[in-house]
């Protein structure tokens, strides 16, 4: 695409229809330092450290939730677990015990039926010995998960108050960046009120195109891409009006005339 801008004039180191005083052209150099500044306070906006530590951290603390939800899970299945294997114990140790009040009562008599009640009992007791078991290790589990539970609930905290007091620092930085942008763009629009539209409108859309919209010629070199010019075209410099506005060949900045462009 070629920008409209491009048109020039002879040899395109002028940009033909506009024209402008040498005080107005200054003027774009200082707009472009003002440009320069705010595109560094936007960078620096954009790239505060803090930004991207604070994603890292939102990034765990969400993985953060998700394994409480999963343990929170785990230890309520654990729980309703744990309560049936205590029932189960209960159930055989009630039935051990009318067992043995049977006995005891001597309610059985007959050798074989006695002999039948006593096996029972024995198979009961190992029975509730292997529940009882199941029940430890259970309560086991219901440990491992309650402390893991707290860790994460630890961690969550720490990083709590990690990522507070993060966003207190960037939001300082913000606030700082944001007062120097503002400085930075009431100066610019002072100076941009000082000009002419048309010459304004060539500048932005240069500095759009390009990043930066002027440059100063500088001992015969353009400031912005330090890029010395031919004599040749320094020649044609000097023989160009006042008024005219140049640009570099090579950056396409406009390029501005100053005591120090040694010309
Ligand atoms: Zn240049």
């Amino acid at each position: 695409m070629v920008p409209q801008w491009s048109g020039g004039g002879p040899l395109g180191l002028t940009l033909g229809a506009v024209k402008a005083s040498p005080q107005s052209q200054l003027r774009l150099l200082e707009l472009a330092d003002l440009d320069a500044e705010l595109a560094r306070l936007n960078h620096r906006r954009r790239s505060l450290p803090e930004v991207a530590e604070l994603a890292r951290l939102e990034a765990r603390a969400s993985e953060l939730k998700d394994e409480v939800v999963i343990t929170e899970t785990e230890l309520s299945d654990l729980a309703r677990e744990q309560s049936r294997a205590e029932r189960d114990v209960e159930q055989v140790r009630a039935r051990i015990d009318r067992d043995r009040a049977r006995l005891d009562a001597g309610q059985v008599s007959a050798a074989r039926e006695l002999a039948t009640l006593q096996s029972e009992i024995e198979s009961l007791r190992r029975r509730q010995g292997d529940l009882e078991e199941i029940v430890l290790e259970l309560m086991e589990r219901w440990e491992g998960l309650v402390s893991r539970r707290d860790e994460l609930a630890t961690e969550r905290d720490r990083l709590g108050t990690e990522m507070t007091e993060l966003a207190d620092r960037r939001d300082a930085a913000f606030t700082e960046i944001d007062e120097q942008a503002g400085k930075a763009n009431e100066q610019r629009g002072g100076v941009a009120a000082e000009v002419p539209a048309d010459l304004l409108k060539l500048y932005e859309q240069i500095r759009d195109a390009r990043g930066v919209g002027a440059a100063m010629l500088r001992a015969g070199r353009c400031e912005g891409c330090h890029l010395t010019l031919n004599t040749v075209d320094l020649n044609l410099i000097r023989a160009s009006a006042p008024d005219e506005v140049l640009r570099c060949e090579e950056c396409r900045r406009i390029l501005v005339r100053t005591p120090e462009s040694g010309l």
